[in-house]
């Protein structure tokens, strides 16, 4: 078996389990032959990599560490290694995954009836067929539990009305899981299938960060949804609560991945590029950075690795998993500027990734829950005071 390599400064990978190692190598190894080669390309079109969904679907590594049928088995140490290192090759790509696994096959595994799970998870995780999740709305980000799209029963039907906002996939999915607010004023889920008339989207233009993923606007003009594809777990916020609180530890892996890139390119930089007659690494101010930034990246794989093993044995909490973004997307930000700096005027050009991986962390640092909103819930937790208003 090859052993993965990597920045890995306190070996934690010797903590691993065997599957753990072998998943670990098998997505490093694609991320580097097939991801890397051609991410910048697609991040500067602004095109999805969808050419290369049917090799990854093959190496059997959708699910997100989620169980239902058809999903492949992964510890959620493997599921965050996984996201990790596609953040590593290409936010976007892990993106993609984030919202296919992540958030829509994430929604009908802890909230769909048996046929729902049984009719989309094995699709789904061979990436045959597309998810979206579409929660955030024009006026609704951090308040999107004061979401206004609405759902009334109409016979067999329900029928949606609202608008959503930068929903990943929400142009190119086959199902979208769309929340919305029922007629008993709680928030509630509906599977809403490609094709369904009234459902529009357009993808958003112009974005510097994850130009690689299309998001969308949605407008939801009398969307009709047969009763079956509504969520039957879905009664209120709390239930969407319950699969974007799980979620949140993955970003903290996938802003590992982006830190891990930037550490690794500018350590391999500074030990090429001359200047003064010497190489960079061999000046005092360049070390300090080379380590600030190994500092930075060895903590982030600590708590990730550490907030996987509490999800494994039921025990992650919400303010916990909240911690680890605030504090992964943080330090993520401050590598990549880092590294970006490192690399002097190249640090700017796409060819040498940095620069890619710094305006991505933008996304994670707000996607999901921004800084401010995890902040806000950690120091909740902490003081029993809510500061939110
Ligand atoms: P706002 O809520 O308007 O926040 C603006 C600023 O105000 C932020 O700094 C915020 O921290 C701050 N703020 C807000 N409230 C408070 C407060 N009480 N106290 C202090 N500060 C506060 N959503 C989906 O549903 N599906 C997706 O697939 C999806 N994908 C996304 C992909 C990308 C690239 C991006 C950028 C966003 C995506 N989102 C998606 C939406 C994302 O979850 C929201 O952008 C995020 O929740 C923040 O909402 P907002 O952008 O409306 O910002």
């Amino acid at each position: 078996m090859s052993t993965p390599t990597g920045v890995d400064y306190f070996d934690l990978a010797a903590d691993l389990t065997e599957e753990e190692r072998r998943v670990w190598a098998s997505v490093r190894a694609f991320v580097d032959e097939r991801l890397v080669p051609v991410a910048g390309g697609y991040w500067e079109r602004a095109e999805m990599p969808l050419d290369l969904l049917k090799e990854y679907a093959s190496l059997e590594l959708v699910g997100d560490g989620l169980e239902g049928p058809g999903i492949p088995r992964l510890s959620h140490t493997a599921a965050g290694l996984v996201t990790m290192e596609l953040s590593r090759g290409d936010g976007s790509f892990a993106t993609l995954l984030g919202v296919q696994a992540g958030l829509a096959m994430r929604s009908i595994a802890f909230l769909g009836s048996e046929e729902q799970k049984r009719r989309w998870l094995p699709a789904m995780a061979r990436l045959e067929v597309l998810g979206a999740f579409a929660l955030t709305e024009p006026d609704h980000g951090s308040d999107a539990v004061a979401l206004a799209t609405t759902a009334r029963r109409d016979g067999d039907e329900y029928v949606l009305d609202g608008a959503k906002r930068w929903i990943g996939l929400g142009t190119a999915c086959d199902v979208c899981v769309v929340w919305a607010r029922g007629e008993d004023g709680q928030v509630q889920g509906f599977l809403v299938e490609r094709g369904t008339p009234g459902y529009e989207a357009s993808v958003i233009e112009g974005k510097a960060s994850l130009r690689a993923i299309h998001n969308a606007d949605i407008r939801l003009e009398g969307v009709r949804v047969p009763a079956e594809n509504k969520l039957p777990g879905a009664r209120s916020f709390r239930d969407t609560g319950l699969v974007l609180s799980a979620t949140r530890a993955g970003i903290a892996w996938g802003a590992l991945g982006h830190a891990t890139a930037a550490y690794e390119v500018a350590l391999a930089y500074s030990l090429e590029r001359t200047q003064f007659g010497k190489p960079l690494a061999s000046f005092q101010l360049v070390q300090d950075k080379l380590v600030t930034m190994l500092a930075e990246v060895t903590a982030m794989q600590l708590y990730c690795v550490r907030t996987s093993r509490l999800a494994e044995q039921g025990r992650l909490t919400d303010t916990q998993a909240s911690l680890a973004k605030v504090n992964a997307t943080r330090k993520a930000r401050t590598v990549t500027a880092v590294a970006r700096d490192l690399l002097g005027g190249n640090g700017i050009l796409l060819e040498h990734r940095v620069a890619r991986h710094m305006a991505d962390v933008e996304a994670l640092h707000t996607y999901e829950g921004t800084e401010s909103i995890q902040t806000l819930i950690v120091g909740r937790h902490l003081t029993g005071i809510g500061a939110f208003t």
